[in-house]
């Protein structure tokens, strides 16, 4: 089939021609994607990167209409961790072996630069670990206190590269500041997460090949692809929910667009699929998140439902026949 040769041996594709390709490929031509995907993952990265997540806020003050902990949410019990929380979850983390700790949260205005700044060098004080922010859209200045203070990277999903998707999911936001946010963190120095959900309202091919392309453009070290799920008490509780196919499909994409990428294979897949989890790792994805976030407040940050949060996920990773790779995981060449 036209362009697969093509994307194979020189890693990328025209807009066109990853639409064409979207809206052609057979399982023998996936197949052969999925294979070289795999190949590809393993000439850069030994083994699989664990980083533990630390869920330390679902107070958000966004409205986008897919997310369980949206700000017009009804019946979410709020909560935020404090420093000595956070501390607490890291030393256990540590004492996993984790070397690496992903702060993820709402934008919660209580995690102000001050607040934040201080947790972070708190953290880099005491391990010799890599810090993971994830707390959304800031600013230049906001990114670059939080950089000096010692953090190395930043997950902000675009979520969808298609303008009018965008709108439509995200009342009072814009697609050009995430991107405007995307640049920033990269001109700062940080290893930069994008990505999108898989399976969204309206989401056609032509939207697939705008986020693929809008990647190979950006050209960030981490790339987050999820299924989009449903969920109770969001505006979008009725619609389908995505598909782990389609978010496989994504993921052999966007390894070969991107090979150095570290790619995680997202929680929401292993929640679709008991498979899911493997799968992506079959398929080009290098990095598995296990929540370390305290259990008393897990069960809150319910982004969306059924959620599933593994703890021994070293252990069944082996089990699988994967080799887990403890060290700090660094974006190849870093
Ligand atoms: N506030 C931060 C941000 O905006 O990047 C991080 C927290 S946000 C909850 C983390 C990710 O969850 C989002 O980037 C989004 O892709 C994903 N997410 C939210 N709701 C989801 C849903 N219903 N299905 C799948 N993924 C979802």
């Amino acid at each position: 089939m036209k362009y697969i040769d093509k994307l194979i041996k020189t890693n990328d594709l025209s807009y066109d021609e990853i639409l064409y390709l979207l809206k052609n490929i057979g399982d023998e031509e996936l197949e052969v994607l999925r294979k070289e995907a795999f190949r590809l993952k393993n000439k850069y990265y030994k083994g699989v990167f664990l980083r533990g997540l630390i869920e330390i806020s679902n107070y958000c003050k966004c409205n986008c209409r897919y997310c369980g902990i949206r700000r017009s949410g009804k019946g979410v019990s709020r909560y935020r961790l404090d420093k000595e929380e956070i501390l607490r979850a890291c030393e256990n983390a540590y004492n996993m072996g984790l070397r690496t700790f992903v702060l993820q949260g709402g934008e919660d205005a209580y995690f102000s630069d001050e607040v934040l700044v201080d947790i972070v060098h708190s953290i880099k004080e005491r391990y010799d670990v890599a810090i993971t922010l994830s707390v959304g859209e800031r600013s230049y200045e906001s990114y670059k206190l939080l950089k000096e203070a010692g953090a190395d990277r930043y997950l902000l999903r675009h979520e969808t590269a298609d303008d009018e998707l965008y709108k439509f999911l995200h009342e009072d936001m814009s697609l050009e500041s995430r991107k405007d946010c995307l640049y920033n963190l990269k001109k700062l120095g940080y290893q930069v997460g994008a990505g999108f959900m898989v399976g969204l309202p309206n989401q056609t091919d032509e939207v697939f090949a705008k986020d693929l392309r809008f990647l190979k453009d950006l050209d960030p070290q981490m790339v987050g692809i999820g299924p989009f799920i449903a969920t109770k008490n969001t505006p979008l509780e009725n619609y389908e929910s995505g598909t782990v196919d389609k978010t496989i499909l994504m993921i052999i994409l966007t390894r070969l667009l991107l090979p150095k990428a570290m790619m995680p294979a997202t929680t929401a897949l292993a929640t679709m699929d008991k498979d899911g989890r493997d799968k992506a790792l079959l398929s080009g994805a290098n990095v598995v998140m296990p929540n370390i976030t305290p259990e008393r407040q897990r069960k809150n940050y319910r982004i969306y439902e059924n959620k599933s949060s593994e703890t021994n996920i070293k252990y069944l990773l082996e089990k699988s026949g994967f080799e887990v790779n403890m060290e700090k995981g660094d974006y190849y060449g870093w």
